[in-house]
């Protein structure tokens, strides 16, 4: 088993905190952000978390991803299509990642791991999936026919994104498509669209769905991924998958800490969880994870939530 992290973490208070930092903020040259991006990943690793992410500390999901891609207008909370979408061939998201992969690699120094340990460590590369892009933008009259043939054209301007953080050092990475679970993405659409995203890269790609994934799990089955990262603490119905559907899955993503929830579970909750999954699959084939990103948490909250989550997973690792 290895554990990692959906992606958002809780946002460290941000002001510049040294005389280094106070004098590159009257210059303007300040980067605000990467303060909580040390934080992120220092908490992450503290918790024993074997693959983490960069925080996601500098926007939402949506912003992250739309700011460096021609077309889109951010008003406000609003993502508008104004024009059709063109890479700006600028990543911020694997800049953050090799600044976080920088700040782990310092913090495992300190550790002294065994190479077996040390081996499982890495960064996850996080992208915005093109259904949920487009899915919760609005597009502008005559840019595109269908919502479908943007995201199809979205699709082609990710590859850079994933490609970049491939290049950056990313151990996988991770689209994430909340939307899937809605009913009003076109599945077959939404395939092909990863499936673009997928072929442009060699690490292992997972995808994350939010929300009740039964029902579609047998869509989702087809998609071109190699890690299938889904909700199972906060949502009964999805564990019936391993039930219903255990022959047919690869490498699972087991959300086993209710993230919209504050009360911290006890490690035999999330062992009986992790129970579930390993009379069906092998544990070379479990991700163990939160639910879902961590952003509204409060930090402690979220700190604790990983540790049992760990724990829960190495002591059924010391069992076996
Ligand atoms: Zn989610």
């Amino acid at each position: 088993m290895i554990s990692t992290v959906v992606g958002s973490y809780p946002l460290k208070e941000h002001y510049p905190n040294n005389l280094k930092n106070k004098i590159l903020n009257s210059f303007g040259l300040y980067d605000e952000y990467k303060i909580c991006i040390e934080n992120a990943v220092n908490e992450q690793i503290k918790a024993g978390v074997d693959i983490i992410s960069d925080g996601q500390v500098r926007d939402n999901m949506i912003k992250l991803i739309a700011k460096n891609i021609i077309g889109y207008k951010i008003e406000g909370n609003v993502s508008k299509i104004s024009s059709k979408l063109r890479s700006k061939n600028l990543t911020t998201t694997a800049n953050d990642l090799r600044y976080a992969l920088k700040i782990m690699n310092r913090k495992l120094d300190e550790l002294n791991l065994s190479k077996k340990e040390s081996e499982k460590k890495g960064v996850k590369g996080i992208i915005t999936g093109p259904n949920t892009m487009i899915h919760s933008s609005t597009i502008e009259k005559h840019v595109y026919r269908t919502k479908e043939e943007a995201i199809l054209d979205l699709a082609e301007i990710l590859k850079f994104e994933a490609k970049s953080l491939e290049d950056a050092g990313a151990k996988i990475i991770q689209i994430d498509e909340p939307f899937l679970s809605t009913g009003l993405v076109d599945m077959e659409i939404a395939k092909e669209s990863i499936n673009i995203i997928s072929k442009s890269i060699s690490v292992p790609l997972s995808m994350h769905s939010c929300g009740v994934i039964y029902n579609i799990i047998s869509d989702l089955l087809e998609f071109n991924v190699d890690i299938l990262d889904f909700e199972f603490a906060g949502n009964n119905e999805n564990i019936n998958i391993f039930k219903d559907y255990g022959d047919d899955l690869a490498k699972i993503g087991l959300g086993c800490v209710d993230t919209k929830k504050t009360k911290i579970e006890s490690i035999e909750e999330v062992v009986n969880i992790i129970n579930k999954a390993l009379a069906i699959l092998d544990s070379e084939n479990l991700f163990i994870d939160p639910d879902c990103g961590m952003r509204t948490l409060p930090e402690n909250v979220a700190f604790s939530k990983l540790k049992v989550m760990v724990e829960a997973m190495k002591t059924l690792e010391n069992d076996n």
